[in-house]
């Protein structure tokens, strides 16, 4: 999607439209989204549902793996982590995932070879350098790298020594993100992450020695205390590092699944309205600086293979993001992993112990999935050419599941048309529709409109999603 790589999005029209559709909303890293997911799944389904990939299909793999340890608790953060300082939890840790990958492998068809690997987290860099190289290891001995595999990793630069990046070099990391959020001095005291310019300009040097591997900075806009003033000098210092990537992801106010976030609401939490500019800011700042927009929230550089996808529609977005690579089968593991299948979702249990106790007792451990319907991957394709490319082709539709874009979205073409009347996108006749520079910055509220579940979901009650601004 390139939205604001030749005009800006218009502030004005934005503003006036937010009370409208600054609501709560899926990000839409999978379809269906994870609250719908009510599947039971006993090890031995899961078992079944990996036996049952075929060949084709499940070549290559993509692994994710979660290590969820983090030395200090981030106050914004809602991640699934474990703030510890006990050494044995990494121990125990490694030996469960070393079970629970070669459970996996064993239970599946064809060569086992992956084409993407990701650590997550959590802090994968909370493992020791030695840890980090053990659980490299053990990876790549069930699932062998590919030719040319994507190996990559969060880091939080708080914790990540030279003897770390050593290991990453010496493993073939070729994609290193930082978590940086903000340099400024006082969001960092509000949101409890202290890190300096000089250390992640360290460190993204050292990256850049090995000569192959590229950098991704993730970035909060809405956080406590940021200001345009503010954010502009976090902006200044993030281009004058030159990341090949930046995530921009908008903070997520969800004190339901994450207490500690109720503190901000005592302090300075910027408006909806500022956030909104915030956001334009970056868009404006990152562009000017030669960054090109994709997708939702992200920004490449103009050589770099995120950015060269978008007219050859390349663009794909799966749990690790943005990516160029279609995978087939995206396999995850340790506490909440959770697996893209061919055949839909499997989550593995949250919870560290109940995790560790599952694997030991069952070799696997599969807390809730979902089976892919024809409709859910239909609405699924959907949506992702939405989120990615920014437009949705009517002809594309049909070619791939041979139906009549306008007869099966009919009710769907309501809304489309009261979009376009807001000047969010550009509609044809045949239903295709591009968004427009506006209609970008409110790309989660067009997928929306294709989630059949999502009524069901508000209906319940309760609190699932963050704001869509
Ligand atoms: S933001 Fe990252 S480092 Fe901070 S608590 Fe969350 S997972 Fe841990």
């Amino acid at each position: 999607m390139e939205s604001a790589t030749s005009t800006p999005p218009d502030r004005k029209t934005l503003e006036a439209l937010l009370p409208r559709y600054d609501m709560a909303g899926p990000r839409y890293t999978s379809y269906p989204t994870a609250p719908s997911w009510q599947e039971e799944l006993t090890a031995d389904e899961y078992r079944r549902v990996l036996g049952s990939l075929t060949e084709a299909e499940s070549s290559p793999y993509a692994v994710y793996v979660h290590v969820p340890f983090c030395r200090k608790l981030c106050h914004f953060c809602a991640c699934n982590r474990v703030v510890t300082q006990k050494p044995e939890l990494p121990v125990q840790y490694l030996q469960t995932l070393g079970t629970e990958l070669q459970e996996v492998r064993s239970a599946l068809p064809g060569s086992g070879k992956a084409g993407q690997f990701h650590l997550g987290g959590g802090t994968p860099t909370h493992l020791s350098p030695n840890q980090l190289e053990e659980l490299m290891s053990a990876v790549f001995a069930s699932f062998p790298p590919s030719e040319t595999p994507e190996i990559s990793i969060e880091i939080d630069p708080r914790v990540t020594l030279d003897a770390h990046m050593d290991v990453l070099e010496a493993t073939g990391f070729n994609r290193i993100s930082m978590g940086i959020q903000d340099f400024d001095p006082r969001v960092q005291e509000a949101i409890h992450r202290k890190q300096t310019v000089s250390e992640v300009a360290h460190l993204v040097e050292r990256a850049r020695m090995g000569g192959n591997c590229g950098i991704n900075f993730d970035l909060i806009y809405g956080l406590p205390h940021q200001t345009e003033q503010s954010f502009s000098r976090t902006l200044q210092q993030v281009i004058d590092l030159a990341p090949d990537r930046i995530a921009l992801y908008g903070y997520a106010h969800v004190t339901w699944v994450a207490k500690q976030q109720r503190g901000f609401e005592r302090i300075d939490l910027p408006s909806p309205l500022a956030r909104l500019s915030l956001l334009i800011l970056a868009i404006e700042s990152l562009t000017r600086a030669g960054y090109i927009s994709i997708g939702m929230d992200h920004f490449a550089l103009p050589d770099d293979d995120l950015a060269r996808a978008i007219p050859e529609s390349r663009l794909h977005r799966n749990f690790m993001g943005y990516t160029t690579s279609p995978c087939g089968e995206l396999l995850a593991f340790g506490p909440s992993g959770i697996s893209e299948l061919s055949s839909g979702f499997v989550q593995s249990q949250r919870n560290l112990k109940d995790w560790q106790e599952s694997v030991a007792d069952q070799g696997l451990a599969p807390f809730r999935g979902h089976h892919s319907s024809p409709e859910d991957k239909r609405r699924a394709w959907v949506i992702s050419q939405i989120m990615c490319q920014g437009e949705l082709r009517a002809s594309a539709f049909s070619a791939r599941f041979g139906r009549e874009f306008l007869s099966h979205f009919s009710s769907e073409l309501e809304h489309l048309k009261a979009f376009e009347a807001d000047g969010l996108l550009d509609l044809e006749a045949d239903g295709s529709f591009r968004m427009t520079p506006a209609g970008r910055i409110l790309v989660r509220n067009a997928a929306m409109l294709f989630d059949a579940y999502l009524p069901k979901q508000k209906n319940q009650g309760g609190r699932l999603f963050s704001r869509t601004v």
